[in-house]
């Protein structure tokens, strides 16, 4: 079965569209960032999607809004146990209390803390982001410089940044490339996704249909690698 997907802006908020043989349109908002993903019939084109979605703007921004101040699943107490993710992989978190400076090792299916014991949860917490921000700067280069021959393009900079609704993103004028810290949790295809997207920004600004055939022809398997990205939805509504 073919589908055709499509990307549509509607008041600042970006929607994935999805055509699928259905016969009601489905709107889901995805966690972590509220990314808002549209099942559409076939029927339906994507000026009839863009007023659907219209329509049902203050549902959509409540979840988004709900999604920001929910009790944040990651403000852990690290202690030993507790579940972590590395790379999409699920670490267990042993927490191994002594003098010295705080760092943190991977041990097999375990993520290892060594920090002195009067250190706080929330000093424990900004030591394990810092240690994402280092997997991120340390698998960035080899992933970019790749796409940068593919691509016969160069970034010249690359930041990585906490961010609350964007995975990536790209300037542009300076050619400028953001990356959420939080990839460093996520498999690396998701990176990978990531940096394409954002460096196909360099050759068309809007998430159109020619965007999607770029995606098509540089990643062919870019939509599987969204998907796991943006994990199931939070909220969904059929109508
Ligand atoms: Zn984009």
């Amino acid at each position: 079965m073919s589908t055709a997907s499509a990307y549509l802006s509607v008041r600042g908020i970006d929607i994935d569209v999805v055509y699928k043989d259905i016969k009601n349109l489905h709107i889901g908002v995805y966690p972590p960032l509220g990314r808002v993903r549209v099942a559409a019939p076939e029927r339906l084109d994507d000026d009839q999607v863009r007023l659907a979605v219209i329509q049902r703007l203050p549902w959509i921004k409540r979840q988004r809004e709900q999604l920001k101040t929910a009790p944040r699943q990651t403000a852990r107490e690290m202690i030993t146990g507790e579940s972590h993710y590395v790379w999409g992989l699920r670490k267990r978190l042993k927490v191994v209390e002594r003098p010295g400076h705080t760092h943190f090792e991977i041990d097999g299916d375990r993520l290892v803390l060594y920090t002195p014991r009067d250190t706080t949860a929330e000093q424990r917490r900004t030591a394990l982001d810092r240690w994402h921000r280092q997997q991120l700067r340390e698998a960035l280069p080899a992933v970019i410089s790749a796409w940068e021959q593919a691509l016969e393009v160069s970034v010249p900079k690359w930041t990585i940044r906490r961010m609350k609704t964007k995975w990536g993103l790209c300037n542009r004028e300076s050619r400028h490339l953001w990356f959420n810290v939080e990839l460093a949790k996520k498999h690396p295809d998701c990176l990978e996704y990531i940096v394409v997207h954002e460096m196909t920004h360099y050759f068309e600004r809007n998430h159109g249909v020619r965007f999607t055939k770029l995606m098509d022809k540089y990643l062919p398997d870019w939509r599987s690698r969204r998907d796991q990205l943006n994990g199931s939805p939070l909220a969904e509504e059929t109508w």
